[in-house]
């Protein structure tokens, strides 16, 4: 447990790995409420569930200053149980998804920030709009009847292997996919990429926001 906290503090605290104007995700999926403590002791504000059911009772449980971000695929039908209090939507892949979020938007009486997930790797099984798709939403009509959501910038994963150059090469694609969706967008500033494994060549490559689970709190027992 202490080799765990001294990563923490290390990570956390310091943050002397990130360059200034890099935002730290503390990634809390299958962690306690006594570790979040501990994270949350040292200063930090910024945590990340997936899934939805934990993200909300880990917001009951703790300070109410948390700024909590739902990192993972989100299902429709579950945005009326973090509408309210979620602070930014990571992975938003699909109109009908912003259109819900949207409608939740509306009841809460507040902009829900969201990010959109762009498909960078090679693995079919993760979520993400391609490049055409992208661009057409951030083109179409549909998206700027929406006014109780903030499109604040991208997000996007790489590739799951060892293959350094594959990953960067990911990355960097994403980073022109966001710089060429700031011609559509007024004011995106945010491209999320980075986790434990990559988060270093994701900051090489642009990336302004890392999510970070297992390099703060040890190795996962669960997924
Ligand atoms: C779990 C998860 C992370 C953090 O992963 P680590 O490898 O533990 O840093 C980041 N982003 C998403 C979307 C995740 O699901």
């Amino acid at each position: 447990m202490r080799a765990k906290i001294d990563i923490a503090e290390n990570l956390i605290s310091t943050k002397e790995t990130l360059p200034a104007g890099t935002i730290l995700v503390a990634v809390t999926k299958t962690r306690g409420i006594p570790e979040i403590t501990e994270a949350y002791a040292t200063g930090h504000r910024i945590f990340g569930e997936n899934k939805v059911q934990e993200m909300v009772g880990k917001y009951e449980a703790m300070p109410k200053d948390i700024c909590w971000h739902m990192i993972g695929h989100l299902q429709r039908n579950k945005v009326k149980y973090i509408a309210g209090f979620v602070s930014l939507i990571h992975g938003v892949d699909s109109l009908r998804l912003l259109q819900e979020i949207n409608k939740q938007g509306i009841k809460h009486q507040r902009q829900i920030p969201c990010l959109l997930q762009v498909h960078i790797a090679e693995e079919q099984t993760k979520f993400g709009l391609d490049h055409e798709s992208l661009i057409a939403l951030l083109q179409s009509e549909e998206l700027s009847k929406l006014n109780n959501i903030t499109i604040k910038g991208l997000m996007g994963m790489a590739t799951y292997t060892k293959d350094q150059n594959q990953v960067r090469k990911e990355f960097a694609f994403l980073k022109s996919v966001f710089d060429q969706a700031k011609n559509y967008v007024h004011n995106i500033d945010v491209l999320s990429m980075g986790m434990s494994a990559d988060y270093r060549v994701a900051i090489e490559e642009g990336s302004t926001m890392v999510r970070i689970g297992s390099g703060i709190f040890g190795e996962r027992k669960q997924v």
